[in-house]
């Protein structure tokens, strides 16, 4: 095998894992949008186009768990009308991780890391709540502060559904949808 040959091969595994990563990431959020629905189908129209803010952010959400709390909350402001935009739980979890591998958290960071932990519903046996609880009860204000500062910086800008356009079509079917009706004639 010549070094381009090799190169060629590295690069379709590297485009083939990717892509594989990109289906999975996809399906996990079709299926967060059909729970969703499921639970307000007054908004399935409205959720069906949430797919477009539900793209991963962080490496770490190629693991089902975050991926999916990440999905469920921005898909609960979508049904509650709340900006989109501010970091998520997941995405803060994620944050908290990396700063974690670089320098010791401070308390309160350890505090917000539990809390977006817990808030991300994810398996509580990783953390000890006992410890989670003690934090909460010491400095819940800086936790507070802090968890509205990162969520603020992590904001994604255009994390947002002012734009949206609808043929009126959803999975190949014709739907009543609200943003279709600006097409209407
Ligand atoms: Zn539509």
């Amino acid at each position: 095998m010549t070094h381009t040959d090799t190169d060629l091969a590295e690069l379709v595994h590297q485009i083939t894992d990717t892509l594989a990563t990109a289906f999975t990431a996809m399906a996990i959020a079709d299926e967060e949008i059909d729970r969703a629905a499921r639970e307000h189908p007054a908004d399935a129209d409205l959720l069906y186009h949430a797919l477009t803010l539900l793209v991963p952010t962080h490496s770490l959400m190629a693991t089902g768990h975050l991926l999916r709390a990440h999905c469920r909350e921005l898909l609960r402001r979508v049904v509650n009308a709340e900006d989109t935009r501010p970091g998520t739980a997941a995405e803060v979890c994620c944050v908290c991780h990396d700063i974690s591998l670089a320098t010791p958290l401070s308390s309160p960071a350890v505090g917000l890391y539990m809390r977006m932990w817990t808030a991300a519903g994810l398996p509580s046996t990783a953390i000890d709540t006992g410890d989670a609880a003690h934090h909460e009860t010491l400095e819940a204000e800086r936790i507070d502060e802090l968890e509205a500062d990162t969520r603020r910086r992590l904001a994604v800008a255009d994390r947002h559904l002012s734009a949206v356009s609808c043929t009126g079509s959803h999975h190949g079917r014709t739907v009543s949808c609200r943003f279709a009706e600006v097409h209407g004639d």
